[in-house]
């Protein structure tokens, strides 16, 4: 039950071969041994999981449970969840319980019945690569518990490669989902912009911030992405689409070439230097791979996208020093103890409640948004945000999907780029354009190099999600690059 996929626990618990109480239980166990070696969690609470199994087994009693009802999931401690501790990683939220659901939080369990396990640690407000910038301790990647997970999604990530959970949410701002599923050898999904509801996702860069699926398999993905999308008036850029089940052309029959047709856009500025051999080694045997699946593939080109990590640290930043305003010591969350006066009480709590790199992103985007730069670098940073994402426009009239590494590098050991900002901002040179220009991405597991997991990225056209995935899925279906698990964990 550990090790089985969401299909095979939610035919178990539909044959009444398990109860949810019964399988929560087993991860809630298990989180209770293995969380103090990974640090995967920030809050459990088994008496609030139990209640909800027990609702889930009562629905399936009465024959009205959905697809994943009683099945266990971890959620990301940036989405609100009524009754729960929710930190978003930080001091500033470390005592803050809500009084609300986020919609992603509603959906999945209130609507759809699934059982969460409890709120997974990440880096602060979400700005990371590694992990490493939470409040509440670093995560340990299960495949190397001297390494990093990845960030800042690194909590989801290690809880579902340690098997505390069979699935989790993330959040992708730059590259969170992807980054942190690539180094723990995990599929995770970051939708189109808007598909997905950002309220009571604790904002970071709101035009760049997706709520996602993070799980074994392209197959999981599907059916956690039909539970998180729809339109909500609460969200203002939130999409109005008819409704899809991702899943559906995962189920269809295919032959030993199910991609025939297929064309994988390769950008030259991906495969060039700055990406280690052993990943690259690793991304041409999966291309090799589709090729045997039927896929042809076709040389595009990103002209733009080495402009998207200095486009994007002008932006992302930009957002959150406006969205991290709300953090004042009156509002929510941490307040100084003592202080003389309204204004040093503000300067106190935020000096305080925040860690040193949300101090930093507050300073640049409070500083590039400031009179006489604004235009020097928000609104030429704008522009190039624009360049990126005709790129993608003009890439995908050669091509369906277009390929390439996920992560530079292998997980890396914890404390290797923590005093270095611009090699870990760096870690997400892959990732970002995707979040610049609004498109769906993936990352899958494709293989390894030293010992340590490596990802495939795969980007899709805006709202090609259920392509995306199907792609995903028929590599998986050839390949068991996402059914390794890590040693030593019992
Ligand atoms: N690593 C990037 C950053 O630090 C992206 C983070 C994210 O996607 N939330 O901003």
């Amino acid at each position: 039950m550990i090790n089985a996929s969401l299909k095979e626990l939610a035919q178990a618990l539909a044959a009444k071969k398990i109860s949810s109480v019964e399988l929560s239980t087993l991860f809630l166990d298990r989180i209770e041994r293995l969380n103090p070696v990974f640090n995967a969690f920030v809050t459990v609470d088994r008496e609030k999981s139990l209640k909800m199994a027990r609702e889930a087994d009562a629905r399936i009693a009465a024959g009205t449970a959905g697809p994943l009802t009683g099945i266990p999931i971890a959620q990301k401690d940036i989405f609100c969840a009524e009754g729960w501790t929710t930190t978003c990683g930080s001091k500033m939220l470390a005592n803050f319980v809500s009084p609300y659901d986020a919609t992603v939080i509603r959906k999945m369990h209130g609507e759809a019945g699934m059982v969460s396990l409890g709120k997974t640690n990440m880096d602060e407000f979400a700005m990371g690569s590694s992990n490493e910038t939470s409040y509440f301790g670093a995560v340990r990647n299960p495949w190397d518990r001297e390494r990093v997970p990845g960030g800042s999604s690194g909590g989801s990530a290690a809880a579902i490669a340690s098997r505390m959970a069979p699935a989790a949410t993330g959040t992708d701002t730059g590259g969170s989902i992807r980054q942190p599923a690539a180094l723990c050898n995990l599929t995770g999904l970051k939708p189109t912009y808007g598909l997905v509801s950002r309220y009571g996702m604790i904002a970071f860069a709101s035009s760049l911030d997706q709520g996602g699926p993070m799980a074994a398999s392209a197959e999981d993905c599907a059916l956690l992405l039909n539970t998180m999308v729809g339109f909500d008036e609460r969200d203002s850029t939130s999409l109005e689409r008819p409704a899809e089940d991702y899943a559906r052309e995962l189920g269809e029959k295919s032959g030993d070439k199910p991609l025939a047709g297929l064309r994988i856009g390769l950008p030259k500025e991906f495969f060039g230097a700055g990406c280690d051999a052993g990943v690259m080694a690793a991304v041409q045997a999966a291309i090799a791979e589709y090729e045997k699946l039927g896929a042809t593939c076709v040389e595009v080109s990103l002209p733009n996208s080495y402009l998207s990590v200095p486009a994007y640290y002008v932006i992302a930043p930009a957002e959150a020093s406006s969205n991290l305003s709300r953090f004042d010591g009156v509002r929510y969350g941490f307040r100084a103890e003592e202080y003389a006066n309204l204004d040093d009480m503000y300067a106190k709590s935020r000096a305080q409640g925040f860690g040193a790199e949300v101090k930093r992103r507050i300073l640049i985007g409070t500083y590039v948004l400031s009179h006489g730069y604004y235009d020097a670098y928000y609104l030429q940073a704008q522009r190039i945000r624009r360049l990126i994402a005709n790129d993608f426009v003009e890439a995908f009239k050669r091509c369906d999907v277009i390929l390439g590494p996920t992560s530079p590098s292998t997980a890396f050991k914890l404390g290797e780029k923590a005093a270095d900002p611009v090699q870990m901002y760096l870690s997400d040179i892959y990732t970002i354009a995707v979040n610049l220009a609004g498109l769906p991405g993936m990352s899958l597991p494709c293989g390894f190099a030293g010992g340590l997991p490596v990802g495939l990225q795969l980007i899709g056209n805006y709202f090609a999600e259920g392509a995306l995935l199907n792609v995903a899925h028929r590599y998986q279906q050839a390949t068991d690059w996402h059914r390794r698990r890590p040693h030593g964990i019992e």
